[in-house]
């Protein structure tokens, strides 16, 4: 018999899990053996979609939306994109400059795929969401991370950009509010960095705005509406955190027009449009007041500051007050080189896998996100869960 080598593709092979995915599953495998988790692992809303919008999705349905759809998303979609941005964020994007797709995740594929060559270099502010640099890399840039810790609340200073550019930087990427800290930057802060890139005009930035309503501060900021960045900025956001409508898919970016019109050449070879019942539905999401939604985001609000009353009493865990998010990002690292219950903790992902196996709660490692001396825990759970959750890790540290 022929006997099959392993031929995946280097590319695949190099290509970290998902942390945060694979996580979740492994919490799902445990609970399936009957243990009893608390998954804090995956950041998704609890909540059900309101019911304004799954009556969007079922009328679409009726009304037969089940043909391919402009590879670039509905001529309306996009409108409602466009009117969301002026109205959320003063930002003016034509429908030429908007680009739907399935899921921010695919958003933020199709920029790096279509802005990146071999060896470029893309700034990563660490911790950052635990994707980005996987797909820098798929794209062959390279993620350069600039470390930040909780002294200075997680976000980069325009001295350390300034420090981290060279001749090979393109590209600059962020999520304000972010994952995973929940640091929100200001004006005067993005300002700065601003200040910084308006002296290096070939860099481009991705500002991930995801979690753009579930800010405690007050008012969003975006980077694209500071003077001399809304030519060389591509806005990325979506529904999934804001709508809780994680797994309906739906993304999309507002940028220069030429880079919509690469998204789009690069989307139409290897997707299409994003789901039609889908855009449907997010028309409904995004004409609707932030009113609507505001009941989510002040749940959130008041489980941030349980779970930060809670995780402030557990000895050893030093913390930073997120303003947006649902995720806290404890520096742990006082626990390196302790044995607990017999495990030795040498690092974030000890310590993860240790609270997984002996408290029973699921967290994700701060390493993924580029900070071994964190981890992440969401607190998009209900306030039983978070109680319960805190009490084990409290019992077990
Ligand atoms: N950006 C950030 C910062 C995120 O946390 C997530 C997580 N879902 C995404 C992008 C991707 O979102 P989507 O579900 O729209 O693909
Ligand atoms: N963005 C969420 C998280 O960070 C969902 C998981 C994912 O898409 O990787 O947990």
């Amino acid at each position: 018999m022929v006997e099959i080598k392993n031929m995946l593709s280097e590319r695949i092979t190099n290509m970290a899990t998902s942390a945060t995915l694979a996580m979740a599953a492994k919490a799902r495998e445990l609970r399936g053996q009957g243990k009893d988790i608390i998954g804090l692992s995956l950041g998704e809303p609890d909540f059900d979609i309101p019911d304004f919008i799954k009556e969007a999705a079922k009328k679409a349905i009726d009304d037969n939306y089940s043909s391919y759809s402009p590879v670039d998303g509905y001529a309306d979609l996009k409108q409602a994109i466009s009117n969301k941005f002026k109205r959320d964020n003063h930002l003016e994007y034509g429908l030429n400059q908007i680009v739907v797709s399935t899921g921010a995740k695919q958003s933020l594929a199709n920029v790096a795929m279509v802005m990146l060559n071999k060896g470029d270099e893309v700034i990563l502010p660490a911790p950052y969401w635990v994707s980005y640099s996987d797909i820098v890399k798929l794209a062959e840039g390279v993620p350069v991370e600039v470390p930040t810790d909780i002294e200075s609340d997680f976000k980069m200073t325009p001295g350390q950009l300034e420090k981290a550019i060279t001749p090979k930087t393109r590209m600059l990427w962020f999520s304000s509010p972010c994952n995973p800290s929940g640091s929100v930057y200001s004006k005067e802060e993005l300002q700065g960095l601003a200040a910084v890139l308006r002296n290096h005009p070939d860099i481009f930035v991705v500002s991930d705005e995801i979690y753009e309503h579930i800010n405690f501060r007050g008012r969003h900021e975006s980077i694209a509406g500071i003077d001399g960045m809304y030519e060389r900025t591509i806005t990325v956001n979506g529904v999934s955190k804001a709508f809780a409508m994680t797994g309906w898919r739906i993304g999309y970016i507002g940028a220069p027009d030429w880079i919509a019109k690469a998204c789009t050449k690069f989307q139409g070879q290897i997707t299409s449009g994003a789901n039609a019942i889908a855009q449907r539905a997010t028309i409904a999401a995004l004409e609707a007041p932030v009113s609507k939604i505001k009941y989510m985001i002040d749940e959130f609000h008041k489980r941030r500051d349980l779970i930060l009353s809670l995780l402030g009493e557990v000895e050893g865990f030093q913390l930073n007050v997120p303003e947006g998010a649902f995720y806290v990002f404890p520096d742990i690292s006082n626990f390196f080189g302790r044995t607990l219950n017999g495990t030795t903790i040498n690092n974030a992902s000890d310590f993860a896998i240790y609270l997984l196996e002996h408290a029973n709660v699921a967290t994700v490692t701060g390493e993924a996100f580029g900070n071994p001396n964190c981890i992440r825990i969401s607190y998009a759970a209900s306030e039983k869960e978070i109680r319960e959750a805190v009490a084990r890790i409290k019992a077990v540290v």
